[in-house]
């Protein structure tokens, strides 16, 4: 059976935890660095990026998740969790660095803080996946080596890079487990 972390400093970490369980996979919680050891893949949860930055500094995981993923290993990132892999944010703060790709924080403004959005996404095939944003980021651009999943008002919300696969929204606030199916199946 994989086992995956949940990076466990903030955001909707029981409902990754329930989503892994859900399809089929052990969940642990990850605090320390220590907690990586015999992970088959990571999860970085929504949140608030800012904080999430200063925690895993604070606890030193920026350098061992890196690590994590040069390995070889795989990594799914949410909302914030996004925001963190990306190798550049628009706004300038520090990031893991590990997807080719420059995000917008809050990226769909005031307006429309909170939404839901069917997406037609090719690798799921016809049925649309119900997807929540909250103060969500998206990606402005991507090098041709990140695969591009899906869109919303052309604006890319979920893209994936060899052992890194992204959402700009919250598939753990759902009932359907397709994107928790995709990241075991075909990315850990
Ligand atoms: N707006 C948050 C940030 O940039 C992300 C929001 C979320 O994870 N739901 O950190």
């Amino acid at each position: 059976m994989k086992t995956i972390g949940v990076l466990a400093i903030q955001g909707a970490v029981d409902e990754h935890v329930r989503m892994i369980e859900s399809a089929g996979a052990l969940a642990k919680k990850v605090k320390h660095a220590d907690d990586l050891a015999g992970l088959d893949g990571l999860i970085l949860p929504g949140g608030e990026s800012t904080t999430m930055r200063k925690i895993m500094k604070h606890y030193h995981l920026m350098e061992p998740i890196q690590a994590f993923a040069k390995e070889g290993k795989a990594i799914f990132g949410t909302c914030a969790g996004l925001v963190l892999l990306s190798k550049e944010t628009q706004s300038g703060e520090e990031s893991l660095g590990l997807l080719d790709a420059v995000s917008v924080r809050n990226g769909f403004g005031r307006q429309k803080e909170s939404f839901e959005a069917d997406l037609s996404v090719d690798v799921f095939g016809p049925t649309p996946f119900e997807a929540i944003f909250i103060r969500a980021p998206y990606l402005v651009s991507a090098t041709s080596d990140v695969t591009i999943l899906a869109t919303v008002d052309e604006k890319i919300v979920a893209a994936r890079q060899a052992n890194i696969l992204v959402t700009a929204f919250h598939p753990e606030l759902t009932d359907d487990n397709r994107w928790m199916r995709y990241f075991l199946e075909k990315i850990v």
